[in-house]
Order: structure tokens, then C-alpha cells, then sequence
């Protein structure tokens, strides 16, 4: 089923330039970007974007590390858009992720680790949705 799903070019990818090398990998795994933004997230975006984590350790270093520098917002489509964008993003920490995923290829460390995606359909949509309009998304 053809679906959306939204993904974060995060901090450490915009420093080193590459934007363009994890493009690559989410067009070559076929899926389509109908939406980009280069925006610097605001301490209130990235709290509210991750409050699901605030009770974590990491909630202050997270949210720190996305306002450090500009983000890439995006909304990927194509066939089970959300579960294959997770596939070739990798696991969360870069140290277990299988190798030709984005955050084996490129990700510093379980922290920097270069993209956000979706990880349901459900939260796909409200991700989409603080970050864009509709008529934003041209598919
Ligand atoms: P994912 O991004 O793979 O969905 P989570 O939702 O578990 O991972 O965590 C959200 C983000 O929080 C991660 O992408 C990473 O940037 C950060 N994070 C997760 N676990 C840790 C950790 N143990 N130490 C530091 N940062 C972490
Ligand atoms: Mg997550």
C-alpha cells in the first residue's frame, strides 16, 4: 500500500554534508521525497516532537542535539513507506545496524545518529502535520 512517512535529516548529517548522500539511499531503496524543508528546529518543536521520550536519560541531550544545528524535515511516500524507511535507516544505535543502512553508513554514534523516521502509520501522520500543510506535500 502506497503510504507516507516522515523522516529528520538530523544535526550531525546537515554539519558533514549529507543531505545528499542519505537522499540517495532513501531514493535508491524507491522510496519518493514529496516534501523537503532546511529548517533550524526550535527547543519547543524538538521537545514536543520527541515528548514521548521525556522521561528518558537522554531526553535533554536529545532534544539539545536537534536545535545545535539545521535539520532537513521530509515526507517519504511509496509502498509501506514507514516499515521500509526503518529497514534501511538501520537500528537505532549504528554499532547493531546492518551494513548499507544510512545509520551503519553515516551515523556517529546512538545519540548523532543522522535520520528520524516514523514508527507507525499512526504517528507518521502526526509528525507529518507539525511540520506541514497538505498543500505542502506534492506527491
Ligand atoms: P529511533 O530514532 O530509532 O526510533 P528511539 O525512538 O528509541 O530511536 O529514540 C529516539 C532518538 O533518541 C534516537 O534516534 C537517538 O537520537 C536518541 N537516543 C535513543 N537512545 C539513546 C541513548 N541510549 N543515548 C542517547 N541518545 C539516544
Ligand atoms: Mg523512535
Amino acid at each position: 500500500m502506497t503510504e507516507r512517512t516522515f523522516s529528520i535529516l538530523k544535526p550531525d548529517a546537515t554539519e558533514r554534508n549529507l543531505t545528499g548522500k542519505i537522499n540517495a539511499v532513501i531514493e535508491d531503496a524507491g522510496l519518493r521525497i514529496v516534501a523537503q524543508r532546511r529548517i533550524r528546529m526550535t527547543e519547543e518543536q524538538a521537545k514536543t516532537f520527541y515528548e514521548v521520550h521525556k522521561e528518558r536519560p537522554f531526553y535533554g541531550e536529545l532534544v539539545g542535539q536537534m536545535t545545535s544545528a539545521p535539520v532537513v524535515v521530509q515526507v517519504l511516500e511509496g509502498e509501506n513507506a514507514v516499515a521500509k524507511y526503518r529497514e534501511i535507516m538501520g537500528a537505532t544505535n549504528p554499532e547493531q545496524a546492518a551494513e548499507g543502512t544510512i545509520r551503519k553508513l553515516f551515523a556517529k554514534n546512538v545519540g548523532e545518529n543522522s535520520v528520524h523516521g516514523s514508527d507507525s502509520q499512526d504517528n507518521a501522520k502526526l509528525e507529518i502535520a507539525q511540520f506541514f500543510t497538505e498543500d505542502q506535500i506534492v506527491g
